[in-house]
C-alpha cells in the first residue's frame, strides 16, 4: 500500500513569522493523518526553511528549488549542502514556474535529481504540459519525455523513493482543474513510463501527485483514483483552515 502525500507549495508567499504561525496552528493537528499513512508537508521560501524545520514535528518541510552544484559562482542560488545543513528532507524540482520563468529544462532537473538523491533528499519532480501542448493533444508525449529525461541514469533504488507531481500548467492557479479521470490517465502514463524504464515493482512504489487548483472540495476525488497518491497544492495550502480541511477530507 502506497502512502498518500499532500504538500503545500507556498511559492513566493509567507514571511518567516507567517510560516511559524501557520506551523503552530497546523502541526499539532496532524497526528491522525500520520497514523493513517498520510505524509503532510509544506514548501516555504528558502528564508523560512530553517524556522520551519525546527518548528515542525509532524509536517515535512520541502525546499522549492536547489542548485545541482555543491558550491560556486551561482549568484542567488542555494545548494543542496545548505539544505542538508538545516535538515531539509524534500525538495521540489522542475516546477512549471521554474521551467517557464527560470529556464529550467529536463536536463537541469535531471542533474538536480541526481544531486538530491546523493544527499538523501527526496525530490518532488514536477511534470506537465502547457495549454498550447494540451490543446494540440501533446500531453502524453510531453509528459513521457519529461519523465524519461528527468530520470535519466537514476538508479532503480532511488526512483522507488521519488515523488512525481503531474501539474498541467493550464490548471495551476487558474481554478481550471484537470478532470480527475484525465489526471488519472496521465498519472497512469507516468507510472507506465517508470515501469518501462525500470520494472513493475519499482513503478508501484513511486508516489504520484496531481497538482493544479486542488482545494478541499476536490482533493478527495483526485486521491480516489488508483494512480494518484497525493496532491501538490498552491493557493489552497496558504490558509490554515483550507489546509486542515484538505487533511480532514482525506481522512473521511
Ligand atoms: P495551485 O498551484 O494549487 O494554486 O493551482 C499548484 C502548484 O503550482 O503546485
Amino acid at each position: 500500500m502506497r502512502k498518500k502525500i499532500l504538500v503545500g507549495n507556498w511559492k513566493m508567499n509567507k514571511t518567516i513569522a507567517e510560516t511559524k504561525e501557520f506551523i503552530n496552528q497546523v502541526d499539532g493537528e496532524l497526528a491522525k493523518a500520520l497514523e493513517n499513512g498520510i505524509i503532510v508537508g509544506i514548501a516555504p521560501s528558502f528564508l523560512s526553511l530553517k524556522e520551519a524545520v525546527s518548528n515542525a514535528k509532524n509536517l515535512i518541510v520541502a525546499a522549492q528549488n536547489c542548485h545541482f552544484e555543491k558550491s560556486g559562482a551561482f549568484t542567488g542560488e542555494v545548494s543542496i549542502p545548505m539544505l542538508e545543513e538545516i535538515g531539509v528532507k524534500y525538495c521540489i524540482v522542475g516546477h512549471s514556474e521554474r521551467r517557464q520563468y527560470f529556464n529550467e529544462t529536463n536536463l537541469t532537473c535531471n542533474k538536480k535529481l541526481h544531486a538530491l538523491f546523493n544527499a538523501n533528499i527526496t525530490p518532488v519532480y514536477c511534470v506537465g504540459e502547457t495549454l498550447e501542448q494540451y490543446e494540440k493533444g501533446e500531453t502524453f508525449e510531453v509528459v513521457k519525455t519529461q519523465v524519461e529525461e528527468g530520470l535519466k541514469d537514476i538508479s532503480k533504488e532511488d526512483v522507488a523513493k521519488i515523488v512525481i507531481a503531474y501539474e498541467p500548467v493550464w490548471s495551476i492557479g487558474t481554478g481550471k482543474n484537470a478532470d480527475a479521470a484525465i489526471a488519472q490517465n496521465v498519472c497512469k502514463l507516468i507510472r507506465d513510463v517508470v515501469e518501462g524504464l525500470y520494472d513493475k515493482e519499482t513503478a508501484a512504489q513511486v508516489l504520484i501527485q496531481y497538482g493544479g487548483s486542488v482545494k478541499p472540495e476536490n482533493i478527495v476525488e483526485y486521491l480516489s483514483k488508483p494512480d494518484i497518491d497525493g496532491a501538490l497544492v498552491g493557493g489552497a495550502s496558504l490558509k490554515v483552515d483550507s489546509y486542515l480541511k484538505m487533511v480532514a477530507n482525506l481522512l473521511k
